[in-house]
């Protein structure tokens, strides 16, 4: 029986992971953080699971990394915890360096330094690209990050290289592109969005959605597809770093009309900049809020996927209106 260990499994991918790999007869070992309230409620439904063993840490303590390495010396690792946001990134720079890049390291030398045999996957991003406007993106297109999250995971993406061929160890990154799920976050935009629209349709609430940049352009794929990849990229003979994306692109904009059309709803949208508004009905439902623009953006995401699409034998199949449907029965629930 394989051992895997997953950082960040109290996360949207660390449970889709976590799920996939008990499917395929893994002993998991999830890497959770304590926190004052529960955070396992992605989780909830598998614990219990004779082969899903829980264990607490922080990726911002080595000891406790060592610790748990140590004692399972798991055949797979998988490094997804993250302060995971961009805008909060601005607000959290040294956390989020602590956190993204130094707990990478900590990861890779922890299994350098026992001298374990662990395959390690480093949960990479798009957000490496920044401010690159070439599209699309693809392993050798030049890294331009625009935020301490995309800097962090910037250092994350080199050590993770230099640890393989300095060291020898097995270590890939996957450079997934924006993926969601009903699981994701709810300050994400795709699900802030769903989650909003849905509960002014139902008369949840009758405050508007308040949204910051309606026009950046995203690449947007479902969580779910995103971690088989995760696995397939540490059953390679040799490791390598893959762009994972669906190879189509988005505004944020087209991502809130979508929602609406799914809602059998129209839009009609007047103004332009801050006093662009978005009226349902007759009924003000978005408006855009400064706050919500960060210090700098990412204008455009588009992931050219074809290297693993040829050598992890991948093609996406979930569209986006498959995805916004998803997300909104789940919403309604
Ligand atoms: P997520 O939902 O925000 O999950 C992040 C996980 O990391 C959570 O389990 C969180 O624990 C954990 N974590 C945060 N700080 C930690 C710490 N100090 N010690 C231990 N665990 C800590 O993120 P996700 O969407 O699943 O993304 C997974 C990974 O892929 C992240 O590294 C993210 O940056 C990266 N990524 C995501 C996307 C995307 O579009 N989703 C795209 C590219 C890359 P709590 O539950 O306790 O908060
Ligand atoms: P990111 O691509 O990792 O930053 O994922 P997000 O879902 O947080 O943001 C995607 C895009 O939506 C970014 O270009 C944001 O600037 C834009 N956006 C516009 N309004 C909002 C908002 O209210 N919240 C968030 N999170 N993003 C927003």
């Amino acid at each position: 029986m394989k051992t895997a260990l997953i950082t960040g499994i109290t996360g949207q991918d660390g449970s889709y992971l976590a799920e996939f790999l008990l499917k395929k007869k893994y002993k998991v070992i999830g890497f959770r953080r304590r926190s004052s309230v529960f955070n396992t409620e992605r989780i909830d439904h598998i614990i219990g699971n004779k082969n899903l063993i829980l264990e607490y840490g922080d990726i911002t303590d080595s000891l406790s990394i060592i610790n748990v390495l140590n004692k399972y010396k798991p055949n797979e690792i998988y490094n997804l915890a993250a302060q995971s946001h961009v805008a909060v990134s601005f607000n959290n720079p040294e956390y989020t360096a602590n956190v993204d890049a130094l707990g990478t390291l900590r990861v890779l030398e922890a299994v350098r330094s026992l001298g374990l045999k662990s395959r390690i996957y480093q949960a990479s991003t798009s957000e490496l690209y920044g401010t690159n406007s070439h599209i699309p993106q693809n392993e050798d297109t030049d890294f331009m990050p625009a935020s301490p999250y995309g800097v962090a995971k910037l250092y994350a993406f080199w050590i993770t290289k230099i640890y393989r061929e300095s060291y020898g160890l097995y270590a890939c990154n996957g450079i997934l592109f924006n993926h969601e799920s009903p699981r994701r976050g709810n300050t994400f935009v795709s699900q802030k969005i769903i989650k909003h629209l849905v509960a002014l349709d139902n008369k949840i609430t009758n405050k508007p959605l308040e949204l910051g940049n309606l026009y950046s352009l995203r690449d947007w794929g479902h969580a779910k597809e995103y971690v088989d990849m995760q696995w397939r990229m540490l059953q390679q003979k040799i490791p390598e770093d893959y762009v994972i994306a669906t190879g189509k692109q988005y505004t944020v904009k087209e991502f809130v009309n979508k929602t609406i059309n799914a809602l059998n709803l129209r839009i009609e949208w007047t103004g332009e900049g801050i006093n662009e508004k978005g009226f349902v009905n007759g009924k003000l439902w978005v408006k855009i809020n400064k706050k919500y623009f960060r210090p700098n953006e990412v204008p455009t995401l588009l992931g050219d996927a074809s290297k693993a699409e040829k050598e992890l034998k991948w093609k996406p199949i979930v569209t986006i209106d498959k995805l916004i449907d998803e997300m909104i029965h789940a919403a309604k629930k």
